[in-house]
């Protein structure tokens, strides 16, 4: 029989569920804040796997990703353990912003990780990384846009070391996602102190950035993001052999690129959509025009957002009003270095 798995003052037996309130501070308030994590620890070994979600309160779409796949998985039948946080930041999440209200000079949660301070955002990230990513072997953190932006993508590290990168890109690919982006994250955007950089670059384990839907769209649409979602995280867990009968929905083919261009507005106003949720991985031109944005004051269109290369729509956004920067559209570029995965098996370089 497995060792149980130890968290807080919880003790989950092997082939069992359970979960724990793990305490992280006492707030202004008086109120106690406590980290909620779900544990299925597998009746036999095998790897840990953190699924994470919420970071960015705004974000809370994969909340209901995370709920069916944390029902759905059988301790009894995995190999290993799954740690689910579906809400890495309940003060965010709680208002409902992006990051932490408050005075606090570290608010972003996704650059919180490492932190020596002890700002309510950073003992939060010490906690999700002391409690699941450093007991983890693998990390994957759920983003999306606000309400009313959709996403499908997949970021992965191109600076990770090596034998990681090439992990993660497996694993990213297994997840089924239509692109995946791979980037310098380390060195570059989000940076080491995010989750993904902090699990690949200082912890060396794979991580990926996992961004599937949005909400503020059709019921029907949610509902596809939720099932690749789900079906995505079961792939991930089949490719490392912690379940068995895992679903594979890779399409056809995969975009693995390196340059991606955002159309956000310059403007704030009200987003006229030409691209909506359901255009999510459609090829468009250089010049298309995506959307343009009005004036809720004059009426007047002022301004238009056009592609401005060829590639494949990776973030869409509804009719909503946007702020200056605000999610609209963002091209994941078929040139530049990009290459398509065939599921048959090749490879073909742009
Ligand atoms: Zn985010």
């Amino acid at each position: 029989m497995r060792h149980p798995f130890e968290i807080g003052s919880t003790s989950v037996a092997g082939g069992q569920r359970g979960r724990a309130d793990v305490p992280v501070m006492t707030l202004l308030n008086g109120s106690e804040l406590n980290l909620s994590i779900h544990v299925i620890h597998g009746r036999d070994d095998g790897p840990t796997v953190c699924l994470l979600s919420t970071l960015h309160g705004g974000e809370w779409f994969s909340i209901e990703a995370l709920r069916r796949i944390t029902g759905m998985l059988d301790p009894e039948g995995l190999r290993g353990t799954v740690l689910v946080i579906p809400v890495a930041n309940p003060l965010a999440f709680g208002l409902g912003t992006r990051d932490t209200p408050g005075n606090s000079d570290s608010p972003d949660m996704n650059r919180a990780f490492g932190g020596r301070h002890t700002w309510s955002t950073d003992q939060l990230a010490n906690a999700v990384a002391a409690n699941a990513i450093d007991r983890s072997d693998c990390l994957l953190d759920f983003h999306m846009g606000p309400w009313g932006s959709a996403f499908q993508d997949v970021l992965i590290g191109a600076d990770f070391p090596d034998a990681v990168a090439e992990k993660t890109e497996r694993l990213a690919i297994a997840f089924g996602s239509p692109v995946i982006r791979r980037a310098d994250i380390v060195k570059g955007f989000p940076g080491p102190r995010s989750s993904i950089g902090y699990a690949g670059g200082v912890r060396g384990i794979p991580a990926m950035g996992v961004e599937v839907g949005g909400a503020g769209f059709s019921p029907r649409l949610e509902e596809t993001w939720w099932d690749a979602t789900v079906n995505g995280v079961l792939a991930v867990l089949g490719a490392m052999d912690m379940i068995d009968d895992a679903p594979d929905t890779r399409p056809a083919r995969q975009l693995i690129y390196r340059t991606s261009h955002r159309v956000n507005p310059r403007n704030g106003g009200f987003l006229r959509s030409r691209f909506g949720g359901e255009h999510l991985g459609d090829h468009v031109s250089a010049g298309t025009l995506l959307g343009e944005v009005l004036s809720p004051y004059s009426n007047e269109v002022i301004e238009e957002l056009r592609a401005p290369a060829d590639g494949l729509l990776f973030y869409v956004a509804r009719d909503y009003p946007v702020e200056p920067g605000g999610w609209a559209y963002g091209l994941a570029s078929v040139a530049d270095g990009a290459r398509w995965i065939e599921r048959s098996g090749s490879e073909e370089e742009r």
